[in-house]
């Protein structure tokens, strides 16, 4: 579903990713960890085409990232057509990013009623679907101001969800949050996980990674270090900047 090849970005002179190779299959789970300022974000900034590589190829459900292959040659796509194409994939911020003179409905059916031109009563329809899935059907009417912060959360997983993503990126998206309000956003992600979504997840929580992912990189210095199923990269991690990074984190 995803696959990156010696991906590379710089910002300047300083080389923030420096050939990054990882899939993702279709359905897996892939939990991103590394310590601040090691690229995770800047990846995932990648995917969604927010950046430009310098580098290396990205490709979601078969189609490059911001080229269109035409025989040998890639052409550069529009900007229209980078926002279809990112239009099929979701992405979730540490900062939950809501409009605030709307309510936890109209937040979920902008997208599908301004971009995919869905008719508000089908938007709607789907919108309380969503909103109930993420436990949040009695709050559909409260604006942001009136929600705790792993509701707001919740409410931008299902705005995300609302544009029926094939992928869904997580940037961090319990560390906001009060220690109090992570559990519920994690069991959100954690259905939405076992509904079969395709996800990336740059997280701390090391917990969740252990139960949820199928596949754990961890990121240094903008190279993947180490990679692979959960209980080896957490339980046995084989170099030394997993091992002293696991020691900081867990
Ligand atoms: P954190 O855990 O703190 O979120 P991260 O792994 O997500 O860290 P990035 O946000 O990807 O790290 O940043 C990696 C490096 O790239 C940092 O040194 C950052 O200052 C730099 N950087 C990111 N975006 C830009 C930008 N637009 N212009 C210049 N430098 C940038
Ligand atoms: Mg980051």
């Amino acid at each position: 579903m995803l696959v990156a090849e010696g991906v590379r970005k710089s910002f300047g002179d300083s080389e923030i990713l420096r050939g990054i190779d990882l899939t993702v299959g279709h359905g897996e789970v892939l939990c991103l960890l590394g310590p601040s300022g090691s690229g995770k974000s800047t990846f995932l900034r990648c995917v969604n085409h927010l950046e430009r590589l310098d580098g290396g190829l990205l490709s979601v459900d078969g189609e490059l990232v911001g080229y269109r292959r035409d025989g040998d040659v890639l052409h550069e796509l529009r900007p229209r057509e980078v926002a279809s194409r990112r239009a099929h994939i979701g992405m979730v911020f540490q900062r939950f990013h809501l409009f605030p003179h709307m309510t936890a409905l109209e937040n979920v059916i902008e997208a599908p009623c301004r971009v995919r031109k869905q008719s508000k009563q089908a938007a709607v329809a789907r919108a309380r679907e969503l909103l109930e899935r993420v436990g949040l059907a009695d709050k559909a009417d409260s604006y942001p101001s009136q929600l705790s912060g792993g509701q707001q959360q919740r409410v931008a997983i299902a705005r995300s969800l609302a544009m029926e993503p094939k992928l869904m990126l997580f940037d961090e998206p319990t560390s906001a949050l009060d220690p109090e309000l992570v559990g519920e956003v994690l069991t959100v992600m954690r259905d939405l996980a076992a509904s079969g979504m395709t996800m990336v997840v740059v997280t701390h929580e090391i917990g969740f990674a252990r139960e949820v992912a199928d596949q754990v990189v961890f990121m240094d210095g903008g190279v993947v270090v180490e990679s692979g199923p959960p209980d080896e990269v957490l339980t046995r991690p084989r170099h030394e900047r997993t091992k002293s990074f696991l020691g900081k984190v867990i």
